[in-house]
This record gives C-alpha cells, sequence and structure tokens, in this order.
C-alpha cells in the first residue's frame, strides 16, 4: 500500500463490508479494512472480557485460514499453530469466539441426541431420553460453540474428572466432570502444548480421536461424549512436541512475524487502538465480523453437500504418495480441508486448486524421520537377513545338487 493511500483511509470512516460472495473473498477483504483510531473516544473503564477481533488481524492468512477452515469440518482433525511467541497466535485463536457457529446440543446429563436414535435405534438414548423422544419433545436445542481454553496447570484429574469431593464429603461416590467432557462439540484451546505433561496430552487426544472417553475411580465409571475440535498452539524454541502427537492435529502452520513494514505498523496500530478502547475498536468490525459468523454458520451447514470427486481424490493420494507419506491421518486431513474449502467457497465440489491451498496445511511436518529412520532400518535388516540366509542355507535345488 502506498502513502497515499494510507492516509486517505485514515480520514474516511472504517469501510463496512455488506456483501461478500464467499467466506474466502471476506476473509481477504476484511484483512485489509483500516481501522479508524481515535485517540479522543472515551475511555471504557475497567478492561472487559472483549476479544481482539478475528477481521482485525493483520496478515497471517494461513494462521487465519486454518482456524477458519477448523470452524467449518470438526472432522480435519483440529490445528496446531506453531511460531515463536509474540505472532498473534493465542489472539488468533481467542478472536475465534465472536465467529463460533452453533450446534445442537443435549438437554440430558448423558448427552443424549435425536441423531443418536436415528443412529442406533431407541436403545441409544437413556430411558428419560426415549420417553421424550416418544412423545415428540426434543432431546436438544442449538446453542452456540464455546471456547474452552485449557489452564496451563490443568492436572490430569481435572481434564479428565475424578471423584467428586463434595459427594464423598456425605461418603458417597460421584464423578465430578472434567475438562474435556465440558468440551463436548466445543472447541478446547491448549496453548503450550508442548510443555504440557504427557499423560495429559494423550488423554486429550485419544478424547479427540475417539469422540468419548470413559473415566474409572474404583467402583464408579462413566463416559463421556467429547467430540470436540482441538486447536493447539507452540513456541518451538521451547521444546519439542514429540513426532506421534504432532501427527495428531489435522492441520499444522508455521507462524511467523510480519515481514512488511507497513503491515508491521498496521498492526501496531491495531493493537494500541484496541488496548486504549477495546469495546470501541470492536465496534468497529462488529458489522463485518456479524456478517462473517453467518457466513460460517451457512458455509457448516453446507459442507455435508460437498463431494470429492474421483479424480481430484486420486491427485491428492499421488500427492500424498510422492511424499511418502505413511500416516492415514494425511489423506483424512488433505480432503476433510479441501471439502471445508470448498464449502468456504460456496461450491459443492472439491476442485484441484482447494487442494493446492490446504496441502500445505495438512501434509507438512507428516514425514516422522524416526519412522524413516524405522523403515531404513528394517530393509537393511531385511538385505542382512536374506544375505546371510541365502549364504548360510542353501536353496532346496542347492541341497539336491550336491
Ligand atoms: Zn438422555
Amino acid at each position: 500500500m502506498n502513502k497515499e493511500n494510507y492516509s486517505q483511509t485514515h480520514q474516511n470512516e472504517p469501510e463496512l463490508i455488506t456483501k461478500v460472495g464467499s467466506l474466502q473473498e471476506l476473509l481477504e477483504k476484511a484483512s485489509g479494512v483500516r481501522a479508524v483510531v481515535d485517540h479522543e473516544m472515551e475511555d471504557a473503564g475497567l478492561a472487559e472480557n472483549i476479544p481482539f477481533p478475528f477481521l482485525a488481524l493483520v496478515g497471517q492468512n494461513q494462521m487465519k485460514l486454518s482456524l477458519l477452515l477448523s470452524l467449518l469440518n470438526p472432522n480435519l482433525g483440529g490445528v496446531l499453530l506453531i511460531g515463536p511467541r509474540g505472532t498473534g497466535k493465542s489472539t488468533a485463536v481467542r478472536s475465534l469466539v465472536d465467529l463460533l457457529p452453533e450446534v445442537r446440543r443435549s438437554l440430558c446429563y448423558y448427552g443424549c441426541l435425536e441423531e443418536d436414535v436415528e443412529a442406533g435405534g431407541i436403545d441409544a438414548v437413556c430411558p428419560d431420553c426415549a420417553k421424550k423422544y416418544g412423545q415428540g419433545d426434543p432431546l436438544s436445542k442449538m446453542e452456540k460453540v464455546r471456547l474452552i481454553e485449557l489452564p496451563l496447570n490443568a492436572t490430569l484429574e481435572d481434564v479428565v474428572g475424578g471423584l467428586d469431593p463434595r459427594a464423598q464429603a456425605h461418603s458417597r461416590l460421584r464423578l465430578k466432570r472434567g475438562i474435556l467432557s465440558r468440551a463436548d462439540r466445543n472447541l478446547l484451546y491448549v496453548d503450550e502444548v508442548n510443555l504440557l505433561n504427557d499423560q495429559i496430552v494423550d488423554a486429550i487426544l485419544d478424547a479427540a480421536a475417539q469422540g468419548q472417553y470413559t473415566v474409572r475411580r474404583g467402583a464408579v465409571s462413566a463416559t463421556y461424549r467429547s467430540h470436540f475440535t482441538l486447536i493447539g498452539s507452540m513456541n518451538p524454541e521451547e521444546g519439542n512436541l514429540r513426532p506421534q502427537i504432532m501427527d495428531r492435529f489435522g492441520l499444522r502452520v508455521l507462524v511467523k512475524g510480519l515481514e512488511e513494514k507497513e503491515d508491521r505498523m498496521e498492526a501496531y496500530r491495531r493493537t494500541r487502538a484496541y488496548k486504549e478502547n477495546n469495546r470501541a475498536f470492536s465496534a468497529q468490525y462488529a458489522p463485518s465480523t456479524r456478517l462473517f459468523r453467518e457466513e460460517i454458520q451457512a458455509s457448516r451447514e453446507k459442507l455435508a453437500d460437498v463431494e470429492l470427486p474421483d479424480g481430484v481424490a486420486a491427485t491428492g493420494l499421488e500427492l500424498i504418495g510422492r511424499l511418502g507419506l505413511d500416516s492415514l491421518r494425511a489423506e483424512i486431513t488433505l480432503f476433510e480441508a479441501a471439502r471445508a474449502h470448498a464449502a468456504a467457497d460456496a461450491r459443492d465440489r472439491v476442485v484441484p486448486a482447494d487442494l493446492r491451498v490446504v496441502a500445505p496445511m495438512a501434509l507438512r511436518l507428516r514425514r516422522s524421520t524416526y519412522i524413516d529412520q524405522y523403515i531404513a532400518d528394517q530393509n537393511s535388516e531385511a538385505e542382512l537377513l536374506e544375505e546371510a540366509v541365502n549364504e548360510l542355507i542353501p536353496t532346496e535345488e542347492e541341497a539336491e545338487d550336491e
């Protein structure tokens, strides 16, 4: 952006986006909107917990796109943001709060849903819900997806749940729900996932993969639904993530600092304006944010109809083959992300261009050097074995000749 343009946009009202062709277009347009910074604005008083608007984040398109795709398609396996401190990873994740779509949520303690009856018959729900279903009463209601953040100091007990101390005081055994059960159908954000204790990471990843988990404490046990979208972030300077854990995240985005001077300046201005008056700053983006949220909801509903043509799938498989990726998660993430990308672009068919956009996020950092080494070791072992066998053990023909 040149200088003239820059000062001109400052004098005008912030550009409002009122109509867009697709989510992708909206994302591009909105990220370029210059905010008006009025330093005379009245102080909002006590700092409220108003997140930085997603649409006010400067640049970082791959990070924004990955988060957006994970909102559209919970089946792509979540997102891992990898980058140094101060690159806006946590800010971006927390800003999703204003964009979260609505989902069907159970009214029952056991988490029964209408879809359970549709899939598994009336015995798939608890007796109360079976009765309700029979009477035509709803088992669920629409509710906004929540962003649940795992506290850094969470214990395994906090995460999966444990015996309820209040019930124990009355000599009764009852389980208290953990963070994972509350994450059902929500987003679970784990900052500094590389610093988390292995047991906790395993519990989270297992629950995420299976969509449910069981807690046993002595005589009591309970199974909770926990189908959630996992978003992790990490600073690789502070420690590695085990390769097998890295592989379990769907999309992987390398987040770098902004490179263009103009972008850095704009990011600075926006951060300052937000700090001075977060409510007024956020209000400037509110109309575009509302539009964006509606687009997300609509795209999410369209996702089920998005088809993956055989030809496009074949190209994807060829790509995975070329890279020599063993993990089956490569296909799942690549194709689910491509479907989400097509839905975001208001299409009902995946095209090769979708693969091109999502492939770097879906396939990078999936090559495990451990696995490569393992296979190389196995191959050389097999050769050695064959050589030794050939040398030492005569074939039947050879044996007959003697
Ligand atoms: Zn129920």
